[in-house]
This record gives C-alpha cells, sequence and structure tokens, in this order.
C-alpha cells in the first residue's frame, strides 16, 4: 500500500518533504505572506499494519518553539475522538510513532474546529430563534457571523478566533452559544445583552493558518486602527462595539507554551485605574475558584503602567469603553492542575470552559 498524506481540506495543513519507507518527513506551511506557522492538520492513508515515524523538521523556526517540549500531537481515527500520542521534541524536530489498525489517521495541532464546523453552529443557533447578522466580509469573501442574545442593560462582547490555529477558542464558543441558549442563561440575559462573534478569523480558519488573515495580517494586532484593505473582520466588529458600548469582553485564545487556562487584562492602558482593574482580578479570582480549569498562578507578565499595547483588542477595548476587558488563554498542551492523560486539553473541555466563565459573569455582572 502507498502511504498517502493529504491536508487538501477544510483547515488542513502540511507539506510532504518526503516519505522513506515508513518514515515521513514533513514541515508546516506558514500562513499566508506571514512567517508565523504552527498549525498542522493532515490525513494519512494506507496506515494499516505500518509502524510509522513521522517527523516535523521545521519546528526550531515556529512562531512558540517553547510550546513543542511537553506537547503531544493529537491523532484521531474517527474525526471525533482525539487523543493525545506521545510526542517528543529535540533539534527543532518534533517526531511520533504511529502503529495503525485502520488505513486512516488524522494528525492535529489540536482538535480541529473547521469552517464546516462553524456552519453547524451557527445554523443550530440560529435554529433556536437567536437574532443573527453578518456583520461584514473577510477578504476571501466569508461571512463575520454575529449574535445577540438577551435585553439587558449591561453589554457583554464574547469575540474568538483571531488567530485561527487556536481551535480551542470556538469549542468555547460552542460551550458558551449553547449555555447562552439555555434556561441556565435567563439571570445573566435579564441584566445584560450578550454579542457574539464565534470566529474572527474565517479565512485563517479554512486556509490552516495559525496566526493570521488571508493577506497575512495578526488581526489582534489591528484594533487601534483596523482597515478595509488589511483587517475588515476587526473593523465590522469593532465598529458594532463603537454602536453598543461594551461593559465587558473576553477574547478567547489558545496558548502554545503555557500548561494551563488562565486570563490577561489590560494593565498599562492610558486611562488605568486600580478601581478597573480590580474587577478583572475578581473575575479570575472566582472563576478559579468556580472550576479546577482555571488557576491564577501561571499567566503573561503584565505590562508596565503606560506600555499597553493599544493595537491589542483587551487593551483596546478597556481603553475605548471602559470595559472589564478579558483575554482567556487555553492550553494545546493541557491544563496541569486537573490534566487529562488521554486527551489533554481538548474540545469537550474548551466548551466546560465556555460554561464555567459565563457561569461566574452572571454572578458578577451586576457589579460590573
Ligand atoms: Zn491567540
Amino acid at each position: 500500500m502507498t502511504l498517502t498524506i493529504n491536508a487538501a481540506f477544510d483547515g488542513g495543513n502540511i507539506r510532504v518533504v518526503r516519505v522513506e519507507g515508513d518514515r515521513v518527513d514533513l514541515e508546516i506551511v506558514a500562513d499566508t505572506d506571514s512567517d508565523f506557522y504552527q498549525w498542522f492538520y493532515f490525513r494519512v492513508g494506507g496506515a494499516k499494519g505500518r509502524d510509522l515515524t513521522f517527523r516535523i523538521l521545521n519546528g526550531a523556526g515556529s512562531a512558540f518553539p517553547q510550546g513543542w517540549p511537553g506537547y503531544h500531537v493529537r491523532a484521531s481515527t474517527d474525526r471525533q475522538d482525539w487523543r493525545m500520542t506521545p510526542t517528543a521534541y529535540a533539534d527543532g524536530v518534533i517526531e511520533w510513532q504511529w502503529r495503525g489498525d485502520s488505513d486512516l489517521v488524522w494528525f492535529a495541532y489540536f482538535e480541529p474546529y473547521t469552517m464546516e464546523r462553524h456552519h453547524d453552529l451557527v445554523a443550530r443557533i440560529a435554529a433556536r430563534g437567536v437574532h443573527h447578522e453578518e456583520l461584514g466580509q473577510t477578504l476571501d469573501g466569508q461571512a463575520i457571523d454575529y449574535f445577540r442574545i438577551g435585553s439587558g442593560p449591561r453589554q457583554v462582547w464574547l469575540y474568538a478566533r483571531q488567530h485561527p490555529g487556536e481551535s480551542m477558542a470556538e469549542w468555547w464558543m460552542e460551550g458558551a452559544l449553547d449555555w447562552l441558549t439555555s434556561s441556565a442563561a435567563g439571570p445573566l440575559l435579564a441584566k445584560g445583552t450578550v454579542h457574539v462573534v464565534p470566529n474572527m478569523n474565517p479565512d485563517g480558519t479554512r486556509r490552516g493558518h495559525l496566526r493570521t488573515n488571508a493577506v497575512g495580517v495578526n488581526l489582534n494586532r489591528e484594533w487601534h486602527a483596523p482597515t478595509p484593505e488589511r483587517s475588515p473582520e476587526v473593523l465590522c466588529v469593532r465598529n458594532r462595539m463603537d454602536q453598543t458600548g461594551v461593559d465587558f469582553a473576553i477574547d478567547v485564545h489558545g496558548d502554545e507554551a503555557i500548561p494551563a487556562n488562565f486570563i490577561a487584562g489590560f494593565e498599562g492602558i492610558p486611562s488605568w485605574t486600580e478601581e478597573h482593574g480590580a474587577k478583572f482580578y475578581e473575575y479570575g479570582r472566582r472563576l478559579a475558584g468556580h472550576t479546577p480549569d482555571f488557576q491564577t498562578q501561571m499567566g503573561y507578565e503584565k505590562a508596565s503602567a503606560g506600555n499597553a499595547n493599544l493595537a491589542m483588542s483587551t487593551n483596546q477595548v478597556a481603553e475605548r469603553f471602559g470595559a472589564v476587558s478579558v483575554t482567556l488563554e487555553m492550553p494545546f498542551k493541557d491544563h496541569d492542575p486537573n490534566p487529562d492523560a488521554l486527551h489533554g486539553w481538548s474540545g469537550e473541555r474548551s466548551a466546560k470552559l465556555g460554561v464555567s466563565c459565563l457561569e461566574v459573569l452572571s454572578e458578577m455582572i451586576g457589579e460590573i
């Protein structure tokens, strides 16, 4: 049987360098017009009964080489159940073995969330009678889908996947949107109106990018000055925020290196006050008390006074609207304080964290 390697599908990414017997050498393909790469997702055919070795050779030049030590590739034979497969990293090479019982196997950086799944999600939520709009279009002509749920005076914005390779971010959205359309959301929706953009970067998602859109632009560096030519995805969302105002926001991401869920805030914005920041820290404390899948020990360094990057959405939204503005980061590795040896951090756990985040917001919304 000839071994076949294929990534020509929704969200796929890999380049074959060579196949020699049972050893497959690969490279991850950089985002269009960009140097960023880390996301991969491909299919192997003809795997049955063979002892295969896969090597991704260009790990050292990836966007976050510190993401590879302690990381394990996700593998699936049915595209439903994605399990970690033991993975080694040395000298820039990401290596794993596979002995297949079936002809086909898929490998990915993380449990994928494709544009097809995005459309299934959008259809499911819209069918429940939720208000939907296409806020704008991407450079490839795809829709920026938006939902508005509830009618309360506090304006809540949830948006995800500015970085398309961070597929856990849209799994989080799946949990969040299902909860928001359940009876459990009643108290939150009485106090707040929730605006949701489940995927900020459809072009990068479909193209199998890590971090950028169709023209190689990192959308989370565009929030100070988005343009129709470079970043229509951000422009249409920010314009709608200007109409609604924002009291609380979560921008959902994945982090390559840190093995835990954590949040990052808006320290260093020009209008920073301790009182404003205290609400952000209180949200993190309550979330850590609410679920073992969150913690506040590990995370990013805070910006010093006056040094916030206002091109990033969390800072821009905090400064522009005075919002309690949150970047949520979920791991590609695992949440080490509450690990899962079989799956690592996963789509299902991301969805559950989406619910936890909203349960805590529901408790806190009156204080924000
Ligand atoms: Zn990100």
